[in-house]
Protein backbone atom coordinates (compact mmCIF):
# COMPACT_ATOMS: atom_id res chain seq x y z
CA UNK A 1 0.00 0.00 0.00
CA UNK A 2 1.84 3.29 -1.22
CA UNK A 3 0.49 6.59 -0.83
CA UNK A 4 1.49 10.25 -1.56
CA UNK A 5 4.08 11.83 0.69
CA UNK A 6 4.83 15.55 -0.06
CA UNK A 7 8.36 16.76 -0.38
CA UNK A 8 9.64 20.26 -1.49
CA UNK A 9 13.21 20.62 -4.00
CA UNK A 10 15.50 22.01 -1.59
CA UNK A 11 16.98 24.69 -3.96
CA UNK A 12 13.75 26.66 -4.81
CA UNK A 13 10.80 25.02 -3.20
CA UNK A 14 9.24 23.62 -5.56
CA UNK A 15 6.40 20.90 -3.94
CA UNK A 16 6.02 17.41 -5.35
CA UNK A 17 4.25 14.42 -4.25
CA UNK A 18 5.72 10.86 -4.46
CA UNK A 19 4.09 7.54 -3.82
CA UNK A 20 5.94 5.92 -0.72
CA UNK A 21 5.69 3.03 0.82
CA UNK A 22 4.39 2.92 4.20
CA UNK A 23 6.95 0.79 6.06
CA UNK A 24 9.60 3.25 4.60
CA UNK A 25 10.60 6.17 6.52
CA UNK A 26 12.45 9.38 5.18
CA UNK A 27 15.81 11.13 6.61
CA UNK A 28 15.94 13.96 4.53
CA UNK A 29 15.85 15.79 0.82
CA UNK A 30 19.03 17.39 0.69
CA UNK A 31 21.20 18.89 -2.61
CA UNK A 32 23.59 16.39 -2.37
CA UNK A 33 23.51 12.79 -1.79
CA UNK A 34 24.59 11.39 1.41
CA UNK A 35 27.79 9.49 1.92
CA UNK A 36 26.82 5.61 1.62
CA UNK A 37 23.78 6.14 0.09
CA UNK A 38 22.72 4.50 -3.28
CA UNK A 39 20.47 6.29 -4.88
CA UNK A 40 17.78 4.89 -7.63
CA UNK A 41 15.66 7.28 -9.98
CA UNK A 42 12.30 7.68 -9.36
CA UNK A 43 11.28 5.32 -12.64
CA UNK A 44 13.62 2.69 -10.55
CA UNK A 45 12.63 0.27 -8.12
CA UNK A 46 13.44 3.29 -5.78
CA UNK A 47 11.94 1.34 -2.72
CA UNK A 48 14.95 -0.89 -2.36
CA UNK A 49 17.33 1.48 -2.77
CA UNK A 50 18.42 4.10 -0.08
CA UNK A 51 16.80 6.97 -1.41
CA UNK A 52 15.92 8.86 -5.00
CA UNK A 53 17.96 11.29 -6.91
CA UNK A 54 15.36 13.87 -8.37
CA UNK A 55 15.40 16.55 -11.11
CA UNK A 56 13.15 19.78 -10.15
CA UNK A 57 10.21 20.03 -11.89
CA UNK A 58 11.17 16.54 -13.92
CA UNK A 59 9.98 13.08 -13.65
CA UNK A 60 6.35 13.14 -14.00
CA UNK A 61 6.14 9.17 -14.93
CA UNK A 62 2.78 8.04 -14.03
CA UNK A 63 2.79 5.03 -12.03
CA UNK A 64 6.37 6.06 -10.47
CA UNK A 65 4.69 8.86 -8.92
CA UNK A 66 6.36 11.87 -8.97
CA UNK A 67 4.23 14.36 -8.63
CA UNK A 68 5.05 18.36 -9.04
CA UNK A 69 2.08 20.41 -7.62
CA UNK A 70 3.08 23.45 -9.05
CA UNK A 71 3.08 24.61 -5.26
CA UNK A 72 6.24 26.36 -3.53
CA UNK A 73 7.07 26.10 0.21
CA UNK A 74 7.89 29.03 1.68
CA UNK A 75 10.31 27.11 4.30
CA UNK A 76 13.30 28.60 5.95
CA UNK A 77 15.62 25.88 4.44
CA UNK A 78 14.72 26.55 0.90
CA UNK A 79 18.18 27.37 -0.34
CA UNK A 80 16.99 30.33 -2.76
CA UNK A 81 13.60 31.29 -2.90
CA UNK A 82 13.75 33.73 -5.79
CA UNK A 83 14.99 31.05 -8.19
CA UNK A 84 13.04 30.39 -11.15
CA UNK A 85 10.74 27.09 -10.25
CA UNK A 86 11.44 24.46 -10.61
CA UNK A 87 15.00 25.03 -11.18
CA UNK A 88 16.26 21.55 -12.90
CA UNK A 89 18.95 21.27 -10.31
CA UNK A 90 19.54 18.23 -8.84
CA UNK A 91 18.40 16.79 -5.03
CA UNK A 92 18.27 13.68 -3.50
CA UNK A 93 15.55 12.06 -1.21
CA UNK A 94 16.88 9.75 1.55
CA UNK A 95 15.60 7.11 3.83
CA UNK A 96 16.19 6.04 6.21
CA UNK A 97 19.10 3.35 6.87
CA UNK A 98 19.06 0.48 8.99
CA UNK A 99 22.14 -2.01 9.32
CA UNK A 100 21.76 -4.36 12.17
CA UNK A 101 18.65 -2.81 13.56
CA UNK A 102 20.70 0.53 13.80
CA UNK A 103 19.99 3.42 12.15
CA UNK A 104 22.83 4.84 9.87
CA UNK A 105 23.76 8.61 10.79
CA UNK A 106 25.07 9.75 7.38
CA UNK A 107 28.29 10.95 7.66
CA UNK A 108 29.63 14.53 7.17
CA UNK A 109 30.10 15.54 3.93
CA UNK A 110 34.17 14.91 3.45
CA UNK A 111 36.19 18.69 4.45
CA UNK A 112 37.90 19.77 1.41
CA UNK A 113 41.29 19.62 2.64
CA UNK A 114 43.99 21.67 0.58
CA UNK A 115 47.63 20.17 0.53
CA UNK A 116 50.24 22.61 1.81
CA UNK A 117 52.17 22.54 -0.93
CA UNK A 118 54.89 20.41 -1.68
CA UNK A 119 56.66 19.79 1.42
CA UNK A 120 60.44 20.53 1.12
CA UNK A 121 61.58 17.57 -1.08
CA UNK A 122 65.24 17.94 -1.92
CA UNK A 123 67.34 15.58 -4.04
CA UNK A 124 67.19 12.45 -2.92
CA UNK A 125 70.32 11.29 -1.44
CA UNK A 126 72.41 9.74 -4.07
CA UNK A 127 72.64 5.89 -3.23
CA UNK A 128 75.00 3.95 -1.87
CA UNK A 129 77.13 1.26 -3.26
CA UNK A 130 75.58 -1.89 -3.40
CA UNK A 131 76.88 -4.17 -0.80
CA UNK A 132 79.29 -6.81 -1.73
CA UNK A 133 78.11 -8.60 -4.00
CA UNK A 134 80.77 -11.44 -5.02
CA UNK A 135 80.42 -13.78 -7.23
CA UNK A 136 79.09 -16.55 -6.45
CA UNK A 137 81.48 -19.81 -6.18
CA UNK A 138 80.61 -22.43 -8.10
CA UNK A 139 81.92 -25.69 -8.24
CA UNK A 140 83.61 -27.21 -5.28
ZN1 LIG B 1 13.93 23.36 -7.53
Amino acid sequence: MSYPVSYYCPHCGAVFELDREGYLSDKSVTPYPLVGWEYADPDEEFESADGVRLVCGEGDVGAAGVRWTGDRSDADDVEDPDLESPCGREFYLSFVRFVDGEEVEPRPEPTHTTVAGEGPGGPRGTRGPGGPGGPSGFGR
